[in-house]
This record gives structure tokens, sequence and C-alpha cells, in this order.
């Protein structure tokens, strides 16, 4: 639909000019009863040619190939707007009308009067030129207070929509943005919870996704659906959990009977956490917190029941040193624990064969130990002729 004005156009222009100042004249002196008459009849009695130079219309239906925009004039009385054309017609229905080349939709009803608001009318198609034509009466159009036909976003009574120019309904992609328009078209924000999955809509109406600050806590929205996520998480390398209402959990956690520790950030610990006063291990792949006896690349650890590591004490037969490590091949005071940790009763250390060398610093209790067999001179004997007073922790294990 280019520019199809014409010097027919600007010669009838100029004439309403003139009659300008007379119409004037009777839109003041004409009174009420405008409603229910048709646009045309309402012109007879009071219309005013509104100055309007440049325009033309175009029906828009379903076939307006080689139609050609017709010259006319847009009149108003106190009934509203029409738009006349050079013969005194007037325009019905969907109309497609240029001002200075600039071309928006209107709808005129079949009385010819100029429709704003929501209009219940055609869904309009798209055509490969550019241009659009109505089929059919399913969709829900919305005019200005100018007339023009809505096209993208509109703000109707504090209420977003958006008009393809047919009202959408539902999720759609705009721009690059997720957003939702619920069954009367009115653009959601805020939480949504649509077939039991939650979203988060901006106040902008965009879906948000990934995490999200939101009312005091952090929620992950998956990065490409938007949706909420609830339970763990394993995002970007690390555990998270999430809450039942989504929200980021952080501190000391039991799932199934089993603790897990979340730092500040919400991350899931491992491994040896100095939380509260106390040291706990937590299972470097599952995260689980240790209780009771536990091995850790070989030595032994005791936490208690809450998970507190324990140190300096024993535990039955056994002995945790400062460090927390069970002692082995050690004194304690006059209990000596054997290469297990165990208490050994009446134990005696001469009746014991050690080895070792007599530059190394402490002795034996395997002539095979993997840091003594390669070694010259080894000696034999018991610990006091050893004169070493502390056991090879390798071969002790
Ligand atoms: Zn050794």
């Amino acid at each position: 639909m280019g520019n199809v004005m014409s010097e027919q156009a600007r010669s009838f222009s100029s004439k309403w000019v003139k009659l300008w100042a007379c119409c004037i004249a009777v839109v003041a002196a004409v009174a009420l009863s405008t409603m229910g008459l048709g646009a045309q009849a309402a012109y007879a009695d009071q219309g005013a040619p509104v100055e309007s130079l440049n325009v033309s219309a175009l029906t828009v239906d379903e076939d307006v190939d080689g139609d050609e925009l017709t010259p006319g004039y847009w009149m108003q009385s106190k009934g509203g707007w029409w738009f006349e054309y050079e013969d005194g017609t007037y325009a019905v229905g969907y109309q497609y009308i240029e001002t200075n080349g600039e071309g928006e939709f209107y709808y005129f009803d079949q009385n010819g009067w100029m429709v704003t608001g929501w209009h219940w009318g055609s869904e309009f198609v798209e055509l490969l030129y550019g241009g659009y034509i109505p089929e059919g009466v399913s969709s829900w159009l919305y005019f200005k207070d100018g007339g023009a036909m809505a096209f993208g976003w509109e703000k109707v009574g504090g209420t977003w929509y958006y008009l393809d120019p047919d009202m959408l309904v539902g999720w759609w992609d705009i721009d690059g943005a997720w957003y939702f328009m619920n069954g009367s078209g009115a653009m959601e924000t805020g939480w949504l919870n649509q077939g039991g999955t939650w979203y988060y809509l901006a106040a902008s109406g965009a879906m948000q996704t990934g995490w999200q600050w939101i009312g005091g806590s952090w929620y992950y929205l998956d990065p490409e659906t938007g949706a909420m996520a609830t339970g763990w998480a394993e995002i970007d390398g690390t555990w998270y959990y999430l809450n039942g209402s989504g929200s980021m959990e952080t501190g000391w956690l039991n799932q199934g009977g089993i603790w897990y520790y979340l730092a500040a950030s919400g991350a899931m610990q491992t491994g040896w956490q100095w939380i509260g006063n106390a040291w706990y291990y937590l299972n470097p792949v599952s995260g689980a917190m240790a209780t009771g006896w536990f091995d850790v690349d070989g030595t032994w650890y005791y936490a208690n029941g809450s998970g507190a590591m324990q140190a300096s004490k024993w535990v039955g037969d056994y002995y945790l040193t400062g460090s927390g490590a069970m002692a082995t091949n050690a004194w304690i005071g006059n209990y000596y624990v054997g290469a297990d940790g165990k208490w050994i009763p009446n134990y005696d250390e001469n009746a014991v064969t050690v080895y070792w060398v007599d530059n190394g610093t402490v002795y034996h209790t395997s002539q095979n130990c993997t840091t003594l067999k390669q070694s010259d001179n080894i000696k034999s004997g018991t610990i006091a002729e050893s004169g070493k007073d502390r056991a090879c922790s390798v071969c002790a294990r």
C-alpha cells in the first residue's frame, strides 16, 4: 500500500478548508441527538470536516490486490469521527488510511463511526509484502484514542497487552524475552504457576532465568525454560538445595536422615570444614556428614553423633591424637596401641623386634617397609635398642 496521494485529493482538501468556517458555526449550533444516527446522517446535520491534507483511504478486506487509496477527509461531529470520500460516501469496515504518507489501520462500524478501544474482530494476517489483511472474525483488536489500530505493546487501564495486531494470549517470545499473557490478554508479572511449574516474570513482564534474588531469597530458574528448581540442583559443577517453595537453603540441611552443610552462598560443602566450633568431615562426593569412625586417605578419625570430630581422647580401646587422627604403635601414657590402633594390654615392647638404620629418625615394625628396605645396614632388636622413640608411620599401619 504505497503512497497513492493524488492531485485530486489536494484539490478536495483546499475545498474543505474553505468550508471550514461555516461548518464550525454548524457544530456550535447543532444539538445533541446524534447518537444512533449513521455518520453520514450526522454529517448532513452537523458534521465538520477537519482539515486533513493528503489523506486517502483503502478499504482493507481479504482481497486488496490492485486496490488504490481513495482521497477523502476526516470528519468529526459530536457523535465521533468518520471518513468521508470525495463522492460523499463514507468508509465502513477496516481501512488503511494514509496521512502524508504515514499509514495506520482504522475500523469504522456499519454506520461509519470510527471505533476506539477493544474490538472483537478479524485476525489480521501479515502479507508477504508487509501489509495485513483481516481474515474471519476471531480475535481482539485494540484501537487507540486516535483510532489507529495498536501494534505491539499497549497499556490499557494500567495493564499491558500485546497486539500483533491480534491480542496475544499465553507464552510469547517478544524481542528475545518470554512473556505470559493471561486469558484476557493481560501481561502477567511476578510468580506464575503454569501446569504445576513456577516461573518468575519481572515487573517488565520478561520471564527471568538463572539465579534471581526475589523477596529475600535466592531462586534458580532454568536458563532455557525459566522453570523454578526445587530439591538438589547441580549448577556449574556445584550442588545447591532449593526447598519446596524454591528458596535456596544455607547452613545445615537434613535430607533423608543425612546431614549436609551449605555455605552462605548455598554451595554444598565437602571434605574437612570448620563449622561453629568443630571440625566436620563431609563426603568429598555426596557431601554427607560423617559420624562414628571414618577413614580419610588411610587415617582413621572419629566424629560424634552430631558430626563433630573428636580429639585427644579415648574412644573405647582406641586413642585419638590432638589432630583427631587415631594413634597407632604408640604409648598413650601407660597404654600401648598397636598397628591397628587398638590398645594392647600388657604390651612388652622388649618382646617386639623392630628394624632401623642408625641415621633414621624412627624404628620400623616391618623389615619390608618401603621406606626402609632400600637402605644398607638395617639393624634389628628391641625398641629400646633402636634408640628411637617414634615408630615409622608407614609400616605402622
Ligand atoms: Zn616403616
